[in-house]
């Protein structure tokens, strides 16, 4: 969850959403008529208005939506977020990324996401459960373990599942509700494992990616100089685990600003002067950058895990990385993916990237509703599964339309990016569901 200090820059990731399907679709010419329109559309927007005591003592009135995307392939799943500037396009964007990523990934759900419109910073945390508790009972059945399952993201977190949870299950007494939100107090049903995966996953497929020889140069961890963008949940596990599984962490940021060390930085002091100086700025023994800097340093991967749009047509050409990890939801806009392109740089797709989140939370969702709880290795085990696979299944896929792209050459600018056969294997397992599923009779 973003710090209430730093409100993050919006970008605009519906356009980016539309542009990066546009592109896809030209490696697919046999999609049925209707199809892509279909594809694209959320299937369902719910908007409420729901008013809530203040601590003054006055009354508010809160505008939330949810959207869900797809729900072809199950459930929708996505997170809810809390901030002023949430829009139903951004929601519906998000939206779409969760479909994608849930295909890709091959866990059972479609995509979705909420949010509601307030500004948490200027809410107590009594404020925040009422407003939580009232959008939950205004969304009724929108929600539900079978329908659409959400998750934590800006500014919700675990306590904020526990109150869906809560709520929820007092509106559907005598039913188990757990699966009804993942995400959750490890008390109330959560995962272990839930905390670190989406950069756990990040590490694994990183670590795949460079085994099957996807980036040129770059065999594996052992030694690569690695440049993170975000300490907060999904930067700090990538800083621990990358490092320690053989990289040198040469720089890293926050919304205050970052540090870069040619040496290599030690995780556990960026940490710990975080935690008591409340950023990363001013690291004893490490040179002072701005956040733009660090998207320039010196480095073999950059990991931008903090906000979307990030890099782009300003800012691409200073990258310096052979490969970009989307750790962050849409951290790359499409002009600077052609940049990079053009650089030969390498980019592992936020749908691919950090799925990890994401199957872990369908773990959480399976032994809630088996009451289950699985062990740590275990959860471990098998997210490293998925995540090679998914990543086996892009590269085999991109091998697929690069085998087009010759044959075809003159049709097509560039040759297919990972990102271009990341999304075409998910509206390809999308359509197909479909078209199975014979929802058009
Ligand atoms: P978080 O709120 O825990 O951390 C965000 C970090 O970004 C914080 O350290 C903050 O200081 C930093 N930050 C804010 N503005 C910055 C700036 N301008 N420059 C550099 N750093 C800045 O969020 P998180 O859960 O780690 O999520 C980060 C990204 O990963 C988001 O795009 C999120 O949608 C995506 N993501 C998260 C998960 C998950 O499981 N947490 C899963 C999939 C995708």
């Amino acid at each position: 969850m973003t710090s209430p200090q730093s409100a993050p820059p919006r970008g605009d990731l519906f356009e980016v959403a539309q542009q990066q399907f546009q592109r896809a679709l030209a490696w697919i010419e046999d999609l049925k008529m209707g199809l892509i329109e279909y594809l694209i559309s959320p299937e369902k927007i719910t908007h409420v208005r729901f008013s809530v005591n203040m601590d003054d003592e006055s009354v508010r009135t809160f505008h939330g939506f949810r959207v869900l995307h797809n729900s072809t392939r199950g459930p929708g799943k996505g997170g809810i977020r809390y901030h002023p500037a949430v829009t139903e396009h951004e929601v519906s964007a998000l939206a779409a990324f969760m479909t994608w990523k849930t295909a890709i990934a091959g866990v059972p759900f479609g995509g979705a996401k909420g949010g509601v419109v307030c500004n948490p910073k200027e809410l107590s945390r009594a404020e925040q459960r009422r407003i939580t508790r009232r959008f939950v009972m205004a969304l009724g059945d929108v929600i539900g373990p079978h329908t659409d399952v959400p998750a934590p993201d800006l500014y919700t977190n675990a306590e904020t599942m526990a109150w869906i949870y809560d709520t929820f299950d007092v509106m559907h007494p005598g039913e188990n509700n757990r699966a009804v939100v993942t995400g959750k107090p490890i008390e109330l049903g959560g995962s272990l494992g839930r905390d670190e995966a989406t950069g756990r996953g990040c590490l694994y497929a990183t670590q795949q990616l460079l085994k099957r020889g996807g980036v040129p140069g770059l065999q594996n961890l052992d030694g690569t100089r690695v440049a993170i963008q975000g300490l907060g949940n999904v930067g700090a596990t990538c800083m621990q685990l990358f490092h320690a599984a053989g990289a040198s962490i040469v720089a890293v940021s926050d919304s205050s600003g970052g540090v870069f060390d040619a040496k290599g930085l030690d995780p556990e002091t960026v940490l710990d002067h975080k935690r008591d100086c409340g950023s990363i700025v001013g690291l004893p023994g490490a040179v002072s950058i701005s956040n733009d800097d660090l998207l320039a340093s010196d480095c073999d991967i950059l990991i931008p895990g903090a906000l979307e749009c990030q890099i782009h047509d300003g800012n691409a050409q200073r990258v310096r990385a052979k490969l970009v990890v989307e750790a962050a939801n849409g951290p790359v806009t499409p002009a600077a993916d052609e940049i990079l392109e053009r650089k030969s740089i390498v980019v592992l797709p936020d749908i691919l990237a950090n799925a990890g989140g994401v199957v872990v939370s369908y773990f959480e969702w399976v032994q809630n509703l088996e009451n289950q709880q699985w062990e740590l290795d275990e959860i471990r085990a098998r997210l490293e599964k998925r995540m090679v696979k998914a990543v086996d299944d892009v590269l085999a896929r991109r091998e697929l339309l690069k085998a087009n792209h010759d044959s075809d050459k003159q049709k097509r600018r560039m040759a297919p990016t990972l990102r271009d056969a990341a999304l075409v294997t998910a509206i390809r397992r999308v359509a197909d569901v479909t078209l199975q599923r014979d929802i058009w009779l």
